[in-house]
């Protein structure tokens, strides 16, 4: 056996068993580092959601929710097809909708909320999607993590800091939060970062979580982020400058059109 697969494995298990607890804390200086590397490699973070007004975010990100963003892009097109507006998609047969959206999963309760959503954006907001994190709370399957998107996103109004899934494990891992809930880390996040830093921090780490530090198997030696990261395992790749650019070009491919081929050679 060669000796570079059985580095990755030491690295998948180590990292993923790593505890919030067990990480030492990043102290400020670190934390804006991370912000430094970060942006040096996403300079421009997108929402791989693919939507075309904020309704159609809204949707699309409750969507998203247990699934993944190509999933959701590959049955938004046809559900905003079929259903153009707040109101339209609020009549719909219930049936119909859910056989739409059934890629993405859990599609019964998913359909029951973009049309309760949809209802209540038709009923109370006059067809609009309203700008206050108060208000979107409110509707049907719609909590922080939606309405962070939404508004940063849509709006450009830093409410709060995005946490999913991705930005919960590589705060916890980077040690930038020792908490377990979405609801803590986001506070830990936006008590770290200067509040015109929230709409990019959170993106920028679910796209390092989603093409770097992976669940089960982070790539800890080509991350840009390894000299400040208290469960880093293994030995780091060339400068992290060089890994910054590594992690551009995954992102980069990975929004490249079908058959377009990745923007420059993978990492
Ligand atoms: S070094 Fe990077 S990939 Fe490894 S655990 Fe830390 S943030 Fe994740």
């Amino acid at each position: 056996m060669s000796t570079a697969p059985r580095r990755r494995y030491v690295v998948r298990v180590a990292a993923s068993k790593k505890t919030p607890a067990r990480v030492a804390a990043l102290p400020p200086e670190g934390a804006a580092e991370v912000a430094t590397r970060l942006a040096a490699a996403i300079p421009e973070p997108r929402c791989e959601l693919d939507h075309r007004d904020p309704w159609t975010l809204l949707i699309a990100t409750i969507l998203s929710a247990q699934s993944t963003d190509r999933t959701v892009n590959t049955v938004t097109p046809l559900l905003f097809q079929k259903f153009p507006t707040p109101a339209a998609l609020a009549a719909a047969p219930a049936a119909e909708v859910e056989a739409v959206v059934h890629r993405t999963g859990f599609f019964r309760n998913k359909a029951k909320a973009i049309q309760g959503a949809s209802l209540a954006i038709h009923q109370r907001h006059g067809g609009e999607v309203p700008r206050t994190m108060a208000e979107l709370v409110q509707l049907p399957g719609v909590a922080r993590k939606t309405a962070n998107v939404v508004l940063g996103v849509a709006f450009g109004l830093a409410e709060g800091v995005v946490v999913d899934t991705h930005v919960m494990r590589t705060a916890q891992r980077l040690g930038l939060s020792a908490a377990t809930s979405a609801e803590k880390i986001e506070q830990d996040l936006c008590a770290r970062f200067a509040r015109p830093q929230w709409i990019e921090i959170g993106h920028r780490l679910l796209l390092l979580g989603r093409y770097v530090c992976g669940a089960k198997d982070p790539r800890c030696d080509d991350c840009p982020l390894f000299e400040l990261c208290g469960s880093r395992v293994g030995e780091a790749l060339g400068t992290w400058r060089d890994r910054a650019a590594h992690l551009a070009d995954r992102i980069a491919a990975a929004a490249a059109p079908p058959g377009a081929g990745p923007a420059s050679p993978p990492a």
